[in-house]
């Protein structure tokens, strides 16, 4: 497995993959693995004759009261386990290389950021974009893996890819949980023993919101007053937003028909968790 730190080599060699007439898989990541990101890896693994996973924590796409400082970084583990899961490239750029002094280009996807974590996050879809599309252009990848667990995240990219004429096939890939239905993020890291409890009340609430749903509640406000309720009976919880909306444009919607995205953000303690599940009339 090779760590390639400069752009222009990691470009070069995926040049020579394509000129070779290899398929490339690519797995963006900020590093810190759990069995969610090996699992995208896995994937890719399958799809791709080489594989690349980048590991970069963006500065753009965290606000400034964010965690970009605290975000948890192992490097040494994170190649360990990459080169477990047959890796051939893990991508390592330089914060100054990716953006040095003058950058001023940014990539913007207007609607769909207009919800949800584009909300309470503003600027952070723009920044995940642009470090997208960035990476795009150097590894050059046929396929890129993404999570569902960051659903509006994998539906800005794919618009991105879409809307800019990228020539990469974006897939999605289930959210990997832990045995007792936590969705397993880097973030969890942050969360103290008192607060895994709490943490489990974002699972808990579309287990409970799927319950409604498939006993005959689709007054999709209904739903969200109950899951609110549910959650405020968590200590450490403080509710950023409890959706339900169109799982393609993510717009709010009131009664559920055929299919809807319930998605949510919840901070406990200093972690801010998201998780998401699509209802569905089963068939
Ligand atoms: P991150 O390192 O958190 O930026 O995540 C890198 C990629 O891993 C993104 O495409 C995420 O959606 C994906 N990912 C993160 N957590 C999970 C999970 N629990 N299950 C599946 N994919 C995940």
């Amino acid at each position: 497995m090779q760590v390639i730190k400069n752009i222009k080599q990691m470009s070069s060699l995926s040049d020579k993959w394509r000129q070779e007439g290899k398929k490339i898989a690519f797995v963006p990541t900020m590093g810190y693995f759990h069995n969610g990101h090996l699992s995208l890896m896995r994937k890719g693994r399958l799809l791709g004759d080489v594989l690349v996973v980048s590991i970069f924590i963006n500065p753009i796409q965290f606000g400034p009261k964010e965690d970009f400082k605290e975000y948890p970084r192992n490097f040494e583990r994170d190649s360990a386990l990459a080169q477990k899961e047959k890796v051939d490239v893990v991508f390592v750029p330089d914060e100054r290389e990716m953006y040095p002094p003058g950058y001023q280009t940014f990539v913007e996807v207007t609607k769909l950021t207009q919800h949800l974590c584009g909300l309470s996050r503003p600027g952070h879809f723009k920044g995940v974009a642009t470090v997208v599309a960035k990476l795009f252009n150097i590894v050059k990848p046929h396929f890129a893996l993404f999570g569902l667990k960051d659903y509006q995240q994998y539906l800005v990219i794919k618009k991105m890819v879409e809307d800019l004429n990228f020539d990469v096939q974006i897939i999605g890939c289930p959210t990997v949980r832990e045995s007792d239905g936590l969705a397993m993020s880097s973030r969890n890291e942050y969360l103290l023993p008192e607060q895994r409890g709490a943490a489990l009340s974002l699972y808990k609430s579309l287990k409970m919101a799927q319950d409604l749903f498939e006993t005959g509640e689709h007054n999709a406000k209904k739903i969200k007053a109950e899951i609110i309720n549910f959650i405020k009976t968590f200590p450490y919880t403080q509710i950023d937003y409890v959706s339900i909306c169109d799982p393609e444009t993510l717009e709010e919607i009131d009664e559920i028909k055929d299919k809807a995205l319930m998605a949510l953000a919840v901070r406990v303690g200093k972690a801010r968790l998201i998780d998401n599940l699509i209802l569905e009339v089963r068939k």
